[in-house]
């Protein structure tokens, strides 16, 4: 176990659900949050920044950080590979940030495990698989080979949505974006954050 005094939410749901427009919003209102940006080795799009979105390598660089065991997880998702990185989220940890973490659902498996405590996690999805096709088609941001390979790998990742502590069915913008930042907010306040010693001993000497 790793010793820790943050928390973490984790962020899942079919590509184009709306996970990085939601994220926008937590990261606006809730002090302290910290996004984990991801390795991927899938190409960059148009818009996003080395660094920013996500750190891009290629296969070998990927494959050499596996076998030094520099990832929390890793998995393979759309025929690419995505990996959080150990070291910059156990630093965010120990410094009390809330760490928010976009991965699929095989990822979310594995952190669950590795530091349930302090694991809050919620899926999202669009309220039907064709308002999902809709949205990947408007963002135009990929083939239509890759937003068919999306869509055929959707159907099978929300069919784990009872595996998360909260659903948000992305129809209306700003009700989902109020439901994910309340979660973000009740995050740190899950009561196995806490150090029992602690807590009692301040409660008893205020008598
Ligand atoms: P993800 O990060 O899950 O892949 P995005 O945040 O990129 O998804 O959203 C996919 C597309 O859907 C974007 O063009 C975004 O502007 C749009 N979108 C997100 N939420 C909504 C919503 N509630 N209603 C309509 N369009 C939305
Ligand atoms: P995209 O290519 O649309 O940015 O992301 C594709 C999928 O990969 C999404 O479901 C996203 O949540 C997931 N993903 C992004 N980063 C990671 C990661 O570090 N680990 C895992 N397991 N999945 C990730």
């Amino acid at each position: 176990m790793y010793e820790i005094k943050g928390a973490i939410l984790i962020v899942s749901g079919p590509s184009g659900c709306g996970k990085s427009t939601l994220l926008r919003d937590v990261f606006k209102n809730i002090p302290n949050s910290y996004f984990s940006i991801s390795t991927t080795t899938r190409a960059p799009r148009d818009g996003e920044v080395n660094g920013v979105d996500y750190f891009f390598v290629s296969k070998e660089e990927f494959e050499k950080d596996i076998k030094n065991a520099n990832f929390l997880e890793y998995a393979k998702v759309h025929d690419n590979y995505y990996g959080t990185s150990l070291k910059p989220v156990i630093e965010a940890l120990n410094d009390g940030k809330l760490v928010v973490f976009d991965i699929d659902v095989q990822g979310h498996k594995i952190i669950r495990k590795k530091l349930h405590n302090v694991v809050t996690s919620v899926f999202i999805t669009t309220p039907t698989l064709k308002i999902l096709e809709q949205r990947l088609t408007s963002r135009d941001t990929d083939s239509q080979d890759i937003i068919a390979k999306r869509i055929k790998n959707a159907k099978n990742e929300v069919e784990e949505f009872l595996d998360y502590d909260y659903l948000i069915i992305n129809e209306k913008l700003d009700k989902a974006s109020n439901e994910l930042v309340s979660i973000a907010r009740v995050a740190r306040i899950k009561s196995k954050l806490f150090e029992k010693d602690e807590i009692l001993n301040s409660w008893l000497e205020s008598k």
